[in-house]
């Protein structure tokens, strides 16, 4: 598998430049190097992610490397509550006055085990960071997105999937039935909403963490790295074309 080379065409250093864009699970694997490639390209990016040393470690990255001043939101969307995601819009709102993008990468793997025995407080958990947290934060958010479009042409939502969001798999529960209702969340919200661009992204097989926690057995040097794969990301939060659209990262 390779990068579909139409998301190969972001090499300019102002591409997002002036915009404001939120990354969730910001602080490692793919979402780390969706946030790096955003500032690499004039965005300036809210970290959010639960282990705040992490998020640290990303704003430094983006500081050495001369990108604009992004700002750091520890969240555990584990136990995140509607009004900290509305205490959420309201700093994005203080703080920087818009947002632009919105991309909700952050998930949890969950149990690769049959639902016959799928501990029902782990699928719940899950549950929560991957279906609840995005529409909490979608929801606490839309009006500053609705806002950006408005008065700045553009804003965009981008949810994460995966294979296993569009045809389930034994073993995979949870989780891939937490992307089936990613899928539809974009869907209907990409049907509700004309003015926000909603998109969703299926990185396809990447070397992170939780790649290596799916596939221990697989050798990690023959996967696509997290910061090719962002280019698919970075393309869309500068294309105001797709909508409603559920894109591959990679093709064969
Ligand atoms: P990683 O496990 O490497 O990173 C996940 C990120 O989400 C981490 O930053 C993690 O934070 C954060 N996160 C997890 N739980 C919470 C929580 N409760 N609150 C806040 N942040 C949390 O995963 P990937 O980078 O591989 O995955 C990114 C996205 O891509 C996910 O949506 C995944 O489902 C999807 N995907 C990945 C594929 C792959 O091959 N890698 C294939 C298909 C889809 P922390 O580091 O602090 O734990």
């Amino acid at each position: 598998m390779r990068l579909d080379p139409r998301f190969a065409d972001i090499d300019a250093p102002d591409l997002l430049s002036e915009r404001v864009i939120l990354v969730t699970g910001a602080g490692d694997g793919i979402g780390r190097a969706i946030a790096l490639g955003c500032a690499a390209r004039g965005a300036t990016v809210i970290l959010l992610g639960r282990t705040t040393e992490k998020l640290e470690k990303v704003y430094d990255e983006i500081q050495a490397a001369g990108g604009p001043e992004p700002a750091i939101f520890p969240m555990d969307l584990a136990g995140a509550i509607a009004a900290q995601y509305d205490m959420l819009a309201q700093r994005v709102e203080e703080q920087f006055g818009r947002l632009d993008g919105l991309v909700h990468n952050a998930a949890v793997l969950g149990m690769m085990t049959p639902i016959e025995h799928y501990p029902p407080e782990i699928w719940q958990e899950l549950i929560q960071v991957n279906v609840n947290a995005p529409f909490l934060m979608t929801h606490a958010l839309l009006p500053l997105l609705q806002r950006s479009a408005k008065e700045h042409e553009y804003a965009s939502v981008i949810f994460t999937s995966s294979g296993v969001g569009r045809r389930g798999r034994a073993f995979w529960g949870g989780y891939s039935t937490s992307k089936f209702a990613i899928e539809g969340l974009t869907q209907v919200l990409a049907d509700e909403v004309d003015t926000v661009r909603v998109n969703v992204i299926n990185p396809g097989a990447t070397r992170t963490r939780m790649r290596a926690n799916a596939f221990p057995a697989e050798d990690p040097e023959t996967l696509l790295t997290p910061e090719e794969i962002a280019k698919a990301w970075i393309w869309l939060l500068a294309n105001p074309g797709p909508h409603g659209e559920s894109l591959d990262a990679q093709i064969p």
